[in-house]
């Protein structure tokens, strides 16, 4: 079954229980809310958070 925009809309975030949203170019589901990032392998999420990876709302400036 594809995953569908529908179908990532009713799903909550296993980390922190927040709103996800389909990331069809990446095949990945991304948290609204703490902006983990669940990759999907053969149509199948990956929902472990272990393997879930963060991303950064923007670069972090060196210092
Ligand atoms: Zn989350």
């Amino acid at each position: 079954m594809k995953i569908t925009e529908d179908f990532v809309e009713t799903m909550l975030c296993p980390a922190c229980g927040g709103r996800m949203q389909l990331n069809t170019a990446a095949d990945a589901i991304k948290c609204r809310a703490c902006r983990r990032v669940y990759q999907i392998k053969d149509d199948i999420p990956d929902m472990l958070v272990e393997h879930a990876t963060i991303e950064e709302e923007a670069p972090a400036p060196a210092s």
